[in-house]
C-alpha cells in the first residue's frame, strides 16, 4: 500500500520503517528540515535498537523516503498517519495544536478520498475534532475517513513491538476504511480490534495509566518491604507468577518518567475531570511516583549528610534502558535535585549523553562508565541499563573516597555488595 506518516519522531520513524519492511511504500514527513536532511543523507536522528539497519535496507529497496512536504505525502498516499507530538500543557491537559496544524495541512492538500489515521496519543473525542477540522479546511469537497489507531510501542524495544504487536486497535466511524486498515496490518499477524473511535482513543490512555499504576503499586509495596525487612523483588516474583497479575512493570525504583506515562496520566485525569469524574486512583499513582523520587534523594542525604562540595558519580541519564530519550527522565530529575543540594556530578549514559547535554548542564560527562567514580563520594544508579551490571566494582571502590552506592534500579545483589564491603542502598530491600 502507499502510506504516509506525518511526524518522523520515535513513533513515526519506527512505524514508517516497519510498514516499509513488510512491503508497503512509505513516505515519512517532518517539518524539521534538519531532521529530514539527516534522514535523506542516511543518518538516524534517534537511537533505537535495530532501527538503523532497517531504515537503510528499506531506503535502498525504494520503499521508504523522507520529505518535509505534507502536500507531497498526502497526494502520493492512500492512508495518511498522524504521529506528531501531543505534549502536556501546564494544567495537565493535552496541547492539540500539532494535531490541528496537521489536520489543516492534510485538508489543504486533499483532492481525492483519503484515510486519515491518528496514531498520536490523544484525548477521547479528538477524532471528531480532526474530522470537523478537515471538513472545514478542505476546499475540494472530497470524501475522507478519520481513523484512530493508537500506538503501544515501547522505546528501546520499538522495532520488535512494531513488528510483533500484542494487538492492533483500529477505531472507525464507518466500515469504509476497515478493509484498507486491515490490509496495512495483516502482514504483522496480530489480533486486530475494530472498535469505535472514542473507545480506541480511550484504550490508549487506559492502558498507559494502568501500566503507571502497576509501577506505583510496586513502589508502594517497596516502602512496606523496607519498613518490614522484606525484599520487594521476592514479593514481585511471588505475585508476578500469578498470570492474572504478571511480572512485567513490577520493578521498584525511582519511579516512572519519559515522554508518555507522566503526560498520559495527567491527560487522563484531566479528561476524566472534564466528563465529570474525579479519577482519585490515578492522582494517587502520581503522588506515589513523585514521593518515590523524594524518598530516594532522602536516602542519599541521610547517608552522605551534607551534599554541598560532595562529588557523585551518576550512571544513567535516559528515562529507561535501550534509548537515548531523556524527555521527563527521572535520572535527569535526580541529577538536578542532587545539584540543587550542592553536589557536583560526574555522569555517564551509554546512549543518552548527547541529548542530555541540552537539559543538564554543569556536570562532567564521562565516556567510560568505569571512570565515573573518579574522586567521587558515592555512585548513584539512575537508569536500568543492563551494561551497568558489568561495572568494574573493584576499580570503582578504589576510585571512590568510600565505597557507597545508591542503586535506584536494584541492579545489584544486596548481600553480595555488602559482602564486598560496599555501603549499598537500593529500593525496597
Ligand atoms: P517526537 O517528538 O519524537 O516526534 C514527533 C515528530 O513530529 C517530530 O520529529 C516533529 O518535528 C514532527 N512534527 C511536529 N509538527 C509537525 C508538523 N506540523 N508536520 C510534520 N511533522 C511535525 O514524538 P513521539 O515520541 O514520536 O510521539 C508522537 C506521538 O506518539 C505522541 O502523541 C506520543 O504521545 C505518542 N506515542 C509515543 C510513544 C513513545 O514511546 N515515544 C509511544 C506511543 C505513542
Amino acid at each position: 500500500m502507499k502510506l504516509t506518516i506525518i511526524g518522523t519522531g520515535y513513533v513515526g520513524l519506527v512505524t514508517g520503517t516497519c510498514f516499509a519492511e513488510v512491503g508497503h511504500h512509505v513516505i515519512c514527513v517532518d517539518n524539521d528540515a534538519a531532521k529530514v536532511k539527516l534522514l535523506q543523507s542516511g543518518g538516524i536522528p534517534i537511537y533505537e535498537p535495530g532501527l538503523e539497519e532497517l531504515v537503510k535496507k528499506n531506503v535502498a529497496a525504494g520503499r521508504l523516503s523522507f520529505t518535509n512536504s505534507t502536500a507531497e505525502g498526502v497526494k502520493k498516499s492512500d492512508v495518511i498517519f498522524i504521529a506528531v507530538p501531543t505534549p502536556p500543557q501546564p494544567d495537565g491537559s493535552v496541547d492539540l495544536s500539532f494535531i490541528e496544524r496537521v489536520a489543516r495541512d492534510i485538508a489543504g492538500a486533499m483532492t481525492e478520498y483519503k484515510i486519515v489515521v491518528d496514531k498520536s496519543t490523544v484525548p477521547v473525542k479528538t477524532g471528531e475534532k480532526v474530522s470537523e477540522t478537515i471538513k472545514r479546511y478542505c476546499k475540494a469537497q472530497v470524501d475522507f475517513d478519520v481513523v484512530s489507531n493508537p500506538e503501544f510501542l515501547r522505546e528501546g524495544f520499538a522495532v520488535g513491538d512494531l513488528m510483533k504487536p500484542d494487538r492492533v486497535v483500529i477505531g472507525v466511524r464507518s466500515q469504509r476504511p476497515v478493509a484498507a486498515m486491515k490490509e496495512v496490518y495483516t502482514p504483522f499477524n496480530a489480533p486486530i480490534i475494530i472498535t469505535d473511535i472514542n473507545s480506541a482513543e480511550l484504550i490508549k490512555h487506559a492502558a498507559n495509566s494502568f501500566l503507571a499504576l502497576k509501577i506505583s503499586y510496586i513502589n508502594a509495596i517497596s516502602i512496606l518491604c523496607e519498613a518490614a525487612g522484606a525484599n520487594v523483588e521476592q514479593v514481585a516474583h511471588g505475585i508476578g507468577l500469578d498470570e492474572r497479575i504478571g511480572r512485567r512493570f513490577l520493578n521498584a525504583g525511582i519511579g516512572f518518567g519519559g515522554s508518555c506515562f507522566p503526560k498520559d496520566l495527567s491527560a487522563f485525569i484531566k479528561i476524566s475531570e472534564q466528563v465529570g469524574y474525579e479519577f482519585k486512583l490515578l492522582k494517587e499513582v502520581q503522588r506515589i511516583n513523585s514521593e518515590q523520587m523524594e524518598r530516594f534523594v532522602k536516602k542519599i542525604t541521610d547517608t552522605l549528610w551534607v551534599l554541598k562540595d560532595k562529588k557523585i558519580g551518576v550512571l544513567g541519564l535516559a528515562f529507561k534502558q535501550n534509548t537515548d530519550d531523556v524527555r521527563m527522565s527521572p535520572a535527569i530529575d535526580l541529577c538536578q535535585r542532587l545539584q540543587k543540594e550542592g553536589a557536583s556530578l560526574r555522569v555517564h549514559d551509554p546512549k543518552a549523553m548527547d541529548k542530555a547535554k541540552s537539559v543538564l548542564s554543569n556536570v562532567t560527562y564521562v565516556d567510560d562508565m568505569n571512570d565515573v567514580a573518579e574522586d567521587c563520594d558515592a555512585i548513584v544508579i539512575a537508569t536500568e541499563w543492563d551494561e551497568f551490571k558489568k561495572l568494574d566494582l573493584d576499580r570503582a571502590k578504589k576510585l571512590l573516597s568510600h565505597p557507597i552506592m545508591f542503586d535506584g534500579r536494584n541492579l545489584f545483589d544486596r548481600a553480595e555488595m555488602e559482602k564486598r564491603g560496599w555501603v549499598y542502598k537500593s529500593v525496597g530491600r
